[in-house]
């Protein structure tokens, strides 16, 4: 922290990806802000959110990006991925076609982002219960075959959110250090 301009010792671009609907807006508005957004249909405008979080006395700056509503035509260009260190892929645990989709989603980070990524899915709307499609082994299975972080969360009641953005920002600064 050399120039009086810099608050963070480091920056981390993360991507959020994942079907259209599951919540990526809604998990960053509540990891960055701590809201919710009952009728967010499309995202509106946002490019990114931060949040700095201290590691082992070290300001970590996550930057997290968000799809423009891109992804409902898949879309979403080779810019969005570039110099990403982190990627969190998200599914809706009460809709069944989304969590196929994540093979789809880990296909593309793969192809477009460095191959360090660090990579971490997000089973979201864990507080529709009653509505619940994917048990939660079926996630975790996913995530232990494709050897990346797996965690269930509400942006809604904001369950888990905290813990999965350390999670990763936490793996990430272990991968550099
Ligand atoms: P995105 O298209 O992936 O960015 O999804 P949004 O964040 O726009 O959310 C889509 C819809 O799902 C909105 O109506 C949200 O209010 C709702 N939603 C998002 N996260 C949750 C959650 O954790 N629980 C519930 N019940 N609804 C959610
Ligand atoms: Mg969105």
């Amino acid at each position: 922290m050399n120039k009086g301009d810099v608050d963070y010792d480091y920056l981390f671009k993360i991507v959020l990806s994942g079907e259209s609907g599951v919540g990526k807006s809604n998990l960053l508005l509540r990891f960055t802000k701590n809201k919710f957004n009952i009728e967010s249909k499309t995202t509106i405008g946002v490019e990114f959110g931060t949040r700095s979080l201290q590691i082992c006395g070290k300001i970590i700056k996550a930057q997290i990006w968000d799809t423009a509503g891109q992804e409902r035509y898949r879309a979403i260009t080779c810019a969005y991925y570039r110099r990403a260190i982190g990627a969190v892929l998200v599914y809706d645990i009460t809709n069944k076609q989304s969590f196929e989709a994540i093979e789809r989603w880990l296909q593309e980070v793969k192809e477009n982002a460095d191959r360090e990524i660090v990579i971490m899915i997000i089973g979201n709307k864990s507080d529709l219960k009653d509505l619940r499609a994917i048990r939660t082994e079926s996630g975790q299975e996913l995530a232990k075959i494709y050897k990346v972080g797996f965690m269930e969360a509400s942006a809604q009641d904001g369950s888990n959110v905290d813990q999965a953005f350390t999670q990763i920002i936490e793996k990430i600064y272990q991968n550099i250090t």
